[in-house]
């Protein structure tokens, strides 16, 4: 954490040159808020002034292994011309591609489909802390609109026009999901204070703009509510990092940002609102030095680079045309449900994994285009699959993950839990356990 705090409290301010940071109200230059779109802005225009070529719109569909299996680049394609091929060869390869909510509405998401969850365990990397994905948040109901902050100072009503008993804290959520199960909620921002009211269209432009849109007043009507799925963007879990430097078990391949797994910083509570960005910055300065490091020494490789991805391009049994749209639509299914994924049972999660593998069945077995659609559904289906199996090995409740039939915390599960496998799923503790049934874990069973 105090490496994560110190990198990004020296690296912020050499954005100035690209972002016009504003003043505190003591009036000195204020490094802690910046408003996503023109930080974006500003870090390319950084990429761009120290000569690095960016390739837009041009996802990666695999990785490139050399013989011994570290990691010498990747290959993917060019939507914007063609969809012409493109194949990098590297020292290192830094993975962060973001995590995922599931394909949920989570405001800007829609292609954070956990490609680089499935890559690095296609490389050998394991994941960690995927059972963290029960994340939500709230929105106006219809929106995407998951700018939160303003909600700390909500009302709540059910649709008799009846507040509900719902304080703002940690707590929140749940008695929001439980409310919203047996009916709509509408809230009523009526009690933000002045000052805020003042400043939010600065401070969160797009927050007022769906108000205005819509013609509502939300601090005099009422408005319904509704609550997205955070998955692993406000979550945690993602790919095991060894050390602060993004390192993970396959040479040559390192991880940053929300495609690394947060525990190391966060614990297994959600690090949205600063411990996200804070992550995403440092972890991606340490990354990149060290892969930049590595690359110096690495000798151009003579021998062939081996693509690593098979699933969604070379079919277990016969290609046959599957239904991709319909087993994205499966991920969603199991992995949105209040009663699935945030108020979860073993039963429920049992009936998860058999929905799970067979979606995988079905990819894994007969999609042969490689196209960028079936690599993405192969990450969401991979991701949700270890999720799922991870959530049912701890047997108990903890920070994000909540047992409806475990709800104490159990001291022995005070250990992360990683997992993978593509055919075959796989969840052990990542060092000694108490009570975590190490090993193989059959998925369907
Ligand atoms: C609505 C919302 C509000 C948030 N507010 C806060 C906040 O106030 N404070 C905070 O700390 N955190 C916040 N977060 C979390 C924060 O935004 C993330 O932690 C952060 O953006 C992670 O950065 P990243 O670069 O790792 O991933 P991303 O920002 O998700 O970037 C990953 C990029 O990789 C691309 N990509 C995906 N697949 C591929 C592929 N195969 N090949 C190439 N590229 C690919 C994606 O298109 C994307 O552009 C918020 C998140 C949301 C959704």
């Amino acid at each position: 954490m105090y490496r994560i705090l110190d990198q990004t409290w020296r690296t912020l301010p050499t954005l100035a040159r690209h972002y016009k940071f504003g003043a505190d109200d003591e009036g000195r230059v204020n490094y802690r808020a910046v408003r996503g779109p023109e930080y974006m802005r500003a870090l390319r225009q950084q990429v761009l002034s120290h000569g690095v070529t960016i390739l837009d719109h041009s996802p990666v569909l695999e990785l490139l292994a050399r013989s011994d299996g570290s990691i010498g680049g990747a290959r993917g394609q060019r939507r914007q011309d063609g969809g012409r091929a493109y194949r990098i060869e590297a020292g290192a390869v830094v993975l962060a591609a973001g995590g995922t909510s599931f394909l949920s509405h989570l405001l800007g998401s829609w292609t954070n489909t956990g490609n680089g969850y499935l890559m690095a365990p296609e490389a050998g990397a394991e994941m960690s802390g995927v059972e963290f994905t029960a994340a939500y948040t709230i929105a106006p109901a219809h929106s995407t609109m998951t700018r939160s902050m303003a909600y700390a100072f909500a009302t709540y009503y059910d649709a008799d026009g009846h507040e509900l008993d719902l304080p703002f804290g940690p707590d929140q959520t749940i008695g929001l999901a439980r409310a919203l199960q047996r009916g709509p909620v509408y809230c009523s921002l009526h009690l933000l204070p002045d000052d805020i009211k003042a400043r939010l269209h600065t401070i969160s432009p797009n927050v007022p703009l769906v108000f205005d849109r819509w013609g509502i007043d939300p601090y005099r009507d009422r408005f319904e509510v509704t609550l997205h799925n955070d998955g692993t963007i406000r979550g945690i879990g993602g790919v095991r990092v060894h050390d602060v430097d993004g390192t993970t078990s396959v040479p040559g391949l390192f991880v940053a940002g929300d495609n690394a797994s947060r525990e190391k910083v966060a614990g297994a509570i959600s690090g949205g609102g600063n411990v996200n960005s804070a992550w995403a910055l440092s972890s991606g300065v340490f990354a990149g030095r060290t892969a930049a490091c590595l690359s110096r020494g690495v000798k151009r490789s003579k021998s062939r680079l081996r693509p690593l991805g098979r699933v969604g391009r070379e079919p277990r049994s016969g290609a046959q045309t599957v239904d991709l749209a319909a087993l994205r639509d499966g991920v969603r299914a199991e992995m949105h449900p209040f009663d699935k994924n945030l108020f979860r049972t073993r039963q429920g999660l049992a009936a998860s994994i058999r929905v799970l593998e067979g979606l995988w069945a079905e990819l894994a077995d007969h999609a042969d285009t490689g196209t960028i659609a079936s690599r993405e559904t192969a990450a969401l289906l991979a991701t949700a699959r270890w999720s799922v199996a991870t959530a049912a090995t701890r047997n108990e409740s903890r920070g994000l993950h909540r047992r409806e039939d475990f709800p104490s915390q159990d001291s022995g599960f005070a250990t992360r839990l990683l997992s993978g496998g593509l055919d075959k799923v796989w969840v052990a503790a990542d060092g000694p356990s108490a009570n975590a049934e190490t090993g193989q874990l059959e998925a369907a069973s």
